[in-house]
Protein backbone atom coordinates (compact mmCIF):
# COMPACT_ATOMS: atom_id res chain seq x y z
CA UNK A 1 0.00 0.00 0.00
CA UNK A 2 1.34 3.59 -0.93
CA UNK A 3 1.98 6.06 2.26
CA UNK A 4 -1.07 7.38 3.06
CA UNK A 5 0.67 10.71 4.67
CA UNK A 6 2.61 11.79 0.99
CA UNK A 7 0.92 14.66 -0.80
CA UNK A 8 1.80 12.41 -4.19
CA UNK A 9 -0.81 9.72 -2.80
CA UNK A 10 -3.23 11.99 -1.88
CA UNK A 11 -2.96 13.59 -5.59
CA UNK A 12 -2.95 10.02 -7.17
CA UNK A 13 -5.77 8.80 -5.21
CA UNK A 14 -7.55 12.04 -5.89
CA UNK A 15 -6.99 12.09 -10.29
CA UNK A 16 -7.80 8.20 -9.87
CA UNK A 17 -11.19 8.66 -8.78
CA UNK A 18 -11.75 12.09 -10.23
CA UNK A 19 -12.17 13.79 -7.04
CA UNK A 20 -11.49 18.02 -6.95
CA UNK A 21 -11.15 18.72 -3.18
CA UNK A 22 -14.36 20.74 -1.81
CA UNK A 23 -13.55 23.76 0.81
CA UNK A 24 -16.90 23.38 2.94
CA UNK A 25 -15.95 20.54 3.70
CA UNK A 26 -12.60 21.41 4.51
CA UNK A 27 -10.70 18.68 3.10
CA UNK A 28 -7.67 19.21 3.80
CA UNK A 29 -5.70 15.95 4.49
CA UNK A 30 -3.21 14.96 6.65
CA UNK A 31 0.38 14.52 4.96
CA UNK A 32 2.95 14.36 7.81
CA UNK A 33 3.21 10.91 9.19
CA UNK A 34 4.86 12.69 12.94
CA UNK A 35 1.86 14.38 13.32
CA UNK A 36 -0.55 11.09 12.72
CA UNK A 37 1.43 9.50 15.36
CA UNK A 38 1.93 12.41 17.95
CA UNK A 39 -2.26 12.57 17.82
CA UNK A 40 -2.52 8.91 18.19
CA UNK A 41 -0.29 8.94 20.93
CA UNK A 42 -1.90 12.09 22.02
CA UNK A 43 -4.98 9.80 21.94
CA UNK A 44 -4.00 7.40 24.43
CA UNK A 45 -5.75 4.38 23.16
CA UNK A 46 -6.46 1.26 25.19
CA UNK A 47 -6.68 -1.94 22.45
CA UNK A 48 -9.85 -2.28 23.91
CA UNK A 49 -11.73 0.61 22.48
CA UNK A 50 -13.58 1.84 20.18
CA UNK A 51 -12.51 4.47 18.09
CA UNK A 52 -15.12 6.98 16.07
CA UNK A 53 -13.41 9.45 13.51
CA UNK A 54 -15.26 12.23 12.39
CA UNK A 55 -14.12 12.75 8.73
CA UNK A 56 -11.12 9.87 7.36
CA UNK A 57 -10.59 11.36 4.51
CA UNK A 58 -8.32 9.35 2.32
CA UNK A 59 -7.83 7.34 6.10
CA UNK A 60 -4.14 8.35 7.00
CA UNK A 61 -5.12 8.93 10.48
CA UNK A 62 -7.86 5.72 10.28
CA UNK A 63 -5.16 3.50 9.53
CA UNK A 64 -3.22 4.30 12.44
CA UNK A 65 -6.28 4.44 14.78
CA UNK A 66 -6.65 0.98 13.00
CA UNK A 67 -3.56 -0.69 14.56
CA UNK A 68 -4.38 0.51 18.28
CA UNK A 69 -7.86 0.29 18.47
CA UNK A 70 -10.21 -2.96 18.68
CA UNK A 71 -12.62 -0.69 16.63
CA UNK A 72 -12.75 2.23 14.42
CA UNK A 73 -16.15 3.51 12.91
CA UNK A 74 -15.35 6.50 10.52
CA UNK A 75 -17.63 8.63 9.64
CA UNK A 76 -17.32 10.67 5.96
CA UNK A 77 -19.92 12.79 4.24
CA UNK A 78 -18.37 12.68 1.03
CA UNK A 79 -19.41 9.69 -0.62
CA UNK A 80 -16.47 10.08 -3.61
CA UNK A 81 -14.11 9.12 -0.42
CA UNK A 82 -16.33 6.16 0.37
CA UNK A 83 -14.69 4.06 -2.78
CA UNK A 84 -11.16 5.55 -1.87
CA UNK A 85 -11.11 4.31 1.50
CA UNK A 86 -12.51 0.73 0.54
CA UNK A 87 -9.04 0.80 -1.27
CA UNK A 88 -6.96 2.56 1.01
CA UNK A 89 -8.24 0.78 4.53
CA UNK A 90 -8.86 -2.57 2.73
CA UNK A 91 -6.46 -3.94 4.97
CA UNK A 92 -8.14 -3.52 8.11
CA UNK A 93 -11.08 -5.36 8.86
CA UNK A 94 -11.59 -3.55 11.98
CA UNK A 95 -12.95 -0.21 10.33
CA UNK A 96 -16.32 0.34 9.56
CA UNK A 97 -16.92 3.84 7.21
CA UNK A 98 -20.09 4.93 7.46
CA UNK A 99 -21.25 7.66 4.46
CA UNK A 100 -23.38 10.21 6.91
CA UNK A 101 -23.07 13.88 7.72
CA UNK A 102 -21.70 13.77 11.47
CA UNK A 103 -24.04 16.82 12.22
CA UNK A 104 -27.09 14.77 11.44
CA UNK A 105 -26.03 11.09 13.51
CA UNK A 106 -27.81 10.11 16.58
CA UNK A 107 -24.80 9.14 18.43
CA UNK A 108 -26.12 7.05 21.52
CA UNK A 109 -27.62 4.73 18.81
CA UNK A 110 -24.39 4.70 16.43
CA UNK A 111 -22.44 4.08 19.56
CA UNK A 112 -24.91 1.36 21.53
CA UNK A 113 -23.16 -2.04 22.27
CA UNK A 114 -19.59 -0.10 22.43
CA UNK A 115 -18.04 0.81 25.43
CA UNK A 116 -15.33 2.45 25.49
CA UNK A 117 -15.84 5.22 22.98
CA UNK A 118 -12.80 7.49 22.31
CA UNK A 119 -13.55 10.54 19.58
CA UNK A 120 -10.28 10.78 17.85
CA UNK A 121 -10.50 13.06 14.87
CA UNK A 122 -8.93 15.83 12.70
CA UNK A 123 -12.67 18.06 12.91
CA UNK A 124 -13.97 19.41 9.61
CA UNK A 125 -13.66 23.21 10.12
CA UNK A 126 -17.11 24.35 9.92
CA UNK A 127 -18.28 21.25 11.63
CA UNK A 128 -16.09 21.69 15.12
CA UNK A 129 -18.00 23.64 17.10
CA UNK A 130 -21.44 22.36 16.48
CA UNK A 131 -20.21 18.89 16.76
CA UNK A 132 -18.60 19.66 20.17
CA UNK A 133 -21.56 21.47 21.63
CA UNK A 134 -23.75 18.50 20.48
CA UNK A 135 -21.46 15.89 22.14
CA UNK A 136 -20.62 18.22 25.20
CA UNK A 137 -23.86 19.11 26.06
CA UNK A 138 -25.32 15.65 26.20
CA UNK A 139 -26.63 14.30 29.36
CA UNK A 140 -24.39 11.49 29.71
CA UNK A 141 -20.62 11.59 28.67
CA UNK A 142 -20.96 9.55 25.04
CA UNK A 143 -17.40 9.06 25.12
CA UNK A 144 -14.79 7.90 27.30
CA UNK A 145 -12.23 11.43 25.83
CA UNK A 146 -12.30 13.56 22.80
CA UNK A 147 -8.88 14.23 21.30
CA UNK A 148 -9.50 16.30 18.39
CA UNK A 149 -7.75 18.75 15.88
CA UNK A 150 -9.05 22.14 15.60
CA UNK A 151 -8.59 25.41 14.24
CA UNK A 152 -5.99 26.86 16.45
CA UNK A 153 -8.14 29.94 17.42
CA UNK A 154 -11.19 27.31 18.33
CA UNK A 155 -8.96 25.22 20.56
CA UNK A 156 -7.67 28.62 22.08
CA UNK A 157 -11.56 29.21 23.26
CA UNK A 158 -12.05 25.47 24.18
CA UNK A 159 -9.07 26.38 26.77
CA UNK A 160 -9.33 29.92 27.17
CA UNK A 161 -9.78 30.90 31.24
CA UNK A 162 -12.47 33.68 32.57
CA UNK A 163 -11.86 36.88 31.86
CA UNK A 164 -9.61 36.68 28.59
CA UNK A 165 -11.21 37.85 24.84
CA UNK A 166 -11.12 33.96 23.61
CA UNK A 167 -13.65 33.34 26.93
CA UNK A 168 -17.14 32.65 25.39
CA UNK A 169 -20.16 29.80 25.65
CA UNK A 170 -18.17 27.48 23.93
CA UNK A 171 -15.18 27.54 27.31
CA UNK A 172 -17.80 27.41 30.00
CA UNK A 173 -19.52 24.54 28.22
CA UNK A 174 -16.15 22.42 27.47
CA UNK A 175 -14.97 22.93 31.10
CA UNK A 176 -18.13 22.51 32.66
CA UNK A 177 -18.10 19.17 30.83
CA UNK A 178 -14.56 18.09 30.67
CA UNK A 179 -11.38 18.59 31.85
CA UNK A 180 -9.53 20.14 28.69
CA UNK A 181 -5.95 20.94 27.27
CA UNK A 182 -4.65 22.05 24.30
CA UNK A 183 -1.82 19.61 23.54
CA UNK A 184 0.30 21.30 20.45
CA UNK A 185 -0.13 23.71 17.54
CA UNK A 186 -0.01 22.04 14.42
CA UNK A 187 1.44 24.22 11.49
CA UNK A 188 -0.75 24.57 7.92
CA UNK A 189 2.54 22.89 5.95
CA UNK A 190 1.72 19.38 7.01
CA UNK A 191 -1.85 19.56 5.20
CA UNK A 192 -2.21 18.77 1.66
CA UNK A 193 -4.11 21.14 0.29
CA UNK A 194 -2.89 24.16 2.57
CA UNK A 195 -5.26 26.11 5.13
CA UNK A 196 -5.25 29.09 5.42
CA UNK A 197 -5.19 28.62 9.80
CA UNK A 198 -2.99 27.18 11.98
CA UNK A 199 -4.31 24.04 13.92
CA UNK A 200 -3.88 22.68 17.32
CA UNK A 201 -4.65 19.32 19.26
CA UNK A 202 -6.82 19.44 22.13
CA UNK A 203 -7.72 16.91 24.60
CA UNK A 204 -11.56 17.21 26.48
CA UNK A 205 -12.03 13.95 29.23
CA UNK A 206 -15.36 14.10 30.37
CA UNK A 207 -16.16 14.62 34.01
CA UNK A 208 -17.77 11.07 34.97
CA UNK A 209 -20.48 13.06 36.96
CA UNK A 210 -22.24 16.25 36.44
CA UNK A 211 -22.37 18.90 38.53
CA UNK A 212 -26.40 19.84 37.80
CA UNK A 213 -29.15 17.29 37.04
CA UNK A 214 -30.44 17.26 33.95
CA UNK A 215 -33.29 20.17 34.56
CA UNK A 216 -30.55 22.08 36.09
CA UNK A 217 -28.25 21.85 33.14
CA UNK A 218 -30.79 22.98 30.52
CA UNK A 219 -30.93 25.86 32.57
CA UNK A 220 -27.51 26.34 33.15
CA UNK A 221 -27.08 25.78 29.12
CA UNK A 222 -29.50 28.97 29.03
CA UNK A 223 -27.98 31.41 31.01
CA UNK A 224 -24.25 30.73 29.25
CA UNK A 225 -25.81 31.31 26.00
CA UNK A 226 -27.63 34.09 27.23
CA UNK A 227 -24.60 35.85 29.08
CA UNK A 228 -22.70 35.51 25.82
CA UNK A 229 -25.08 37.01 23.82
CA UNK A 230 -24.22 40.50 24.22
CA UNK A 231 -20.47 40.23 25.42
CA UNK A 232 -20.73 43.86 25.92
CA UNK A 233 -23.33 44.04 28.78
CA UNK A 234 -23.64 43.08 32.18
CA UNK A 235 -25.23 40.27 33.69
CA UNK A 236 -28.02 42.55 35.11
CA UNK A 237 -29.12 43.31 31.53
CA UNK A 238 -28.27 40.11 29.45
CA UNK A 239 -30.39 38.19 32.20
CA UNK A 240 -33.18 40.53 33.27
CA UNK A 241 -33.89 39.76 29.13
CA UNK A 242 -33.40 36.10 28.83
CA UNK A 243 -35.86 35.91 32.40
CA UNK A 244 -38.30 38.27 32.61
CA UNK A 245 -40.42 36.46 35.09
CA UNK A 246 -37.66 36.36 37.64
CA UNK A 247 -37.83 39.92 37.95
CA UNK A 248 -36.80 41.07 41.71
CA UNK A 249 -35.65 37.49 41.98
CA UNK A 250 -32.81 37.98 39.85
CA UNK A 251 -31.39 40.40 42.53
CA UNK A 252 -32.13 37.87 45.15
CA UNK A 253 -30.49 35.16 42.79
CA UNK A 254 -26.90 36.56 42.57
CA UNK A 255 -26.46 37.71 46.01
CA UNK A 256 -27.73 33.95 46.91
CA UNK A 257 -24.52 32.74 44.34
CA UNK A 258 -22.17 35.44 45.29
CA UNK A 259 -22.23 37.17 42.36
CA UNK A 260 -22.12 40.42 41.10
CA UNK A 261 -24.85 41.25 38.54
CA UNK A 262 -22.70 44.12 37.15
CA UNK A 263 -19.93 41.96 35.79
CA UNK A 264 -20.23 40.13 32.26
CA UNK A 265 -20.68 37.39 31.65
CA UNK A 266 -16.79 36.70 30.22
CA UNK A 267 -15.72 36.69 33.88
CA UNK A 268 -17.53 34.04 35.38
CA UNK A 269 -16.01 30.62 35.69
CA UNK A 270 -18.02 27.61 34.68
CA UNK A 271 -18.62 27.16 38.44
CA UNK A 272 -20.12 30.59 39.08
CA UNK A 273 -22.37 29.73 36.26
CA UNK A 274 -23.67 26.38 37.34
CA UNK A 275 -24.08 28.79 41.07
CA UNK A 276 -26.40 30.78 39.30
CA UNK A 277 -28.14 28.01 37.41
CA UNK A 278 -29.04 26.33 40.66
CA UNK A 279 -30.49 29.29 42.68
CA UNK A 280 -32.65 30.72 39.29
CA UNK A 281 -33.98 27.53 39.29
CA UNK A 282 -35.25 27.62 42.88
CA UNK A 283 -37.24 30.56 42.34
CA UNK A 284 -38.61 30.21 39.11
CA UNK A 285 -39.36 26.48 40.73
CA UNK A 286 -41.17 28.91 43.90
CA UNK A 287 -42.67 31.63 41.84
N1 LIG B 1 -8.87 12.66 8.70
C1 LIG B 1 -8.30 13.14 7.47
C2 LIG B 1 -6.92 13.64 7.72
O1 LIG B 1 -6.61 13.94 8.88
O2 LIG B 1 -6.16 13.75 6.78
C3 LIG B 1 -9.17 14.23 6.82
C4 LIG B 1 -9.51 15.41 7.69
S1 LIG B 1 -10.24 16.73 6.80
C5 LIG B 1 -9.72 18.10 7.80
C6 LIG B 1 -11.97 16.67 7.22
C7 LIG B 1 -12.76 15.52 6.66
O3 LIG B 1 -14.10 15.60 7.16
C8 LIG B 1 -12.91 15.48 5.14
O4 LIG B 1 -12.68 14.18 4.70
C9 LIG B 1 -14.37 15.89 4.89
O5 LIG B 1 -14.92 15.35 3.71
C10 LIG B 1 -15.04 15.36 6.14
N2 LIG B 1 -16.28 16.07 6.53
C11 LIG B 1 -16.57 17.39 6.40
N3 LIG B 1 -17.76 17.68 6.94
C12 LIG B 1 -18.24 16.52 7.45
C13 LIG B 1 -19.45 16.17 8.13
N4 LIG B 1 -20.38 17.08 8.42
N5 LIG B 1 -19.63 14.87 8.49
C14 LIG B 1 -18.68 13.93 8.22
N6 LIG B 1 -17.53 14.21 7.56
C15 LIG B 1 -17.31 15.48 7.21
Amino acid sequence: MEKLTSPVTVSRLLARHQIRLKKKWGQNFLVDENIVNKIVETAGIDEGDTVLEIGPGIGALTAALAQRAKKVLAVEIDGRLIGVLKDTLAEYVNVEVINADALDLEYRELLAGSSPVRLVANLPYNAATPLLYRWLKDKEPLFCALVCMVQKEVAQRITAAPGGRDYGGLSVVCQYAARVRLHFTVPRTVFFPRPEVTSAVVSLVPHPQRRLEPALETLFFKIVEAAFSQRRKTLKNTLENAFPNLKGGLVRAAQAAGIDLSRRGEALAAAEFANLARVIYNILDSN
